[in-house]
């Protein structure tokens, strides 16, 4: 059963307008989809939809087989987690910022994550600091390393859900490159939803789907897509 599922959804932020015409996809079970589209296409309308932010005008979007308006908010929030692209830290240190993905997480809880196998990819290229007493501080760090901590935050709640929105667009080019890498690390085998603007930044997707005007274009692997650019 789909992770996720888009069921034909309708959605406009004013009346006379449609952003959303009538949206169908799925994100099966552990598997990396994509979405990309030019500015405007209504990508980050899709996120705002999954969290809630709105709901559809007509359609349903499912998670997990749950239609998201019937189930709570706080179970909604555990079954997502995201990744934006201008992640706020706290000027505490790096321990205590990844120590804030889950409100109930201990000192050892951070010691835990630090040495959970699935954060060692973004974990050993940051500074010093998983103490959440003593460390190098959120505002200090780099644009990177800064991300690094979010991905960390977001990854120690243990989401089903990833979704990745435009999670690497504020870095400069070699810092993304170093990013998308840890990020294909950390997302195998999981089930995620990448938002883009750039196919470069979606190589390794599953399977990427082309956003127009609220609508799917065309959809296919990486290099389906390229080959018919
Ligand atoms: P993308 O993420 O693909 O750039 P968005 O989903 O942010 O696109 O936006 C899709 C369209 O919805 C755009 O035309 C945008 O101007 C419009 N839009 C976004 N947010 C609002 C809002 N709060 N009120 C009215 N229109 C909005
Ligand atoms: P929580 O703190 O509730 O466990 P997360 O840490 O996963 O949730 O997310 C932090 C907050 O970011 C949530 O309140 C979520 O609603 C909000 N959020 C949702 N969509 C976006 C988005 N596109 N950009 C930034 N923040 C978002």
């Amino acid at each position: 059963r789909p992770s996720v599922v888009f069921d034909n959804v309708l959605f406009g932020y004013e009346k006379d307008r449609t952003i959303l015409q009538g949206l169908s996809f799925e994100v099966p079970a552990g598997q990396n989809i994509a979405i990309v589209g030019p500015s405007g296409a209504g990508k980050s309308t899709i996120a705002r939809l999954l969290f809630r932010f709105y709901d559809p005008w007509s359609g349903r979007i499912l998670i997990d087989g749950q239609d998201i308006a019937q189930i709570t908010q706080t179970s909604l929030r555990a079954a997502l987690g995201i990744v934006p692209q201008d992640s706020v830290l706290f000027n505490e240190t790096i321990g205590y910022n990844i120590a804030y993905g889950r409100a109930d997480a201990t000192q050892a809880d951070v010691e835990a994550a630090a040495r959970d196998a699935a954060l060692m990819p973004l974990i050993e290229r940051l500074p010093q600091g998983f103490d959440t007493e003593v460390g190098e501080r959120g505002l200090k760090l780099s644009g990177g390393e800064k991300q690094r901590v979010a991905i960390a935050r977001t990854l120690v709640k243990n989401p089903p859900i990833l979704l990745l929105d435009e999670a690497t667009s504020a870095l400069d080019t070699r810092t993304e490159q170093d990013i998308l890498a840890t990020l294909h690390r950390v997302s195998e085998h999981r089930t995620s939803l990448s938002i883009a603007h750039r196919l470069s930044t979606i190589a390794d997707a599953d399977k990427i789907l082309v956003l127009q005007d609220g609508q799917l274009a065309e959809s296919g692997s990486h290099l389906d897509l390229l080959r018919r650019d």
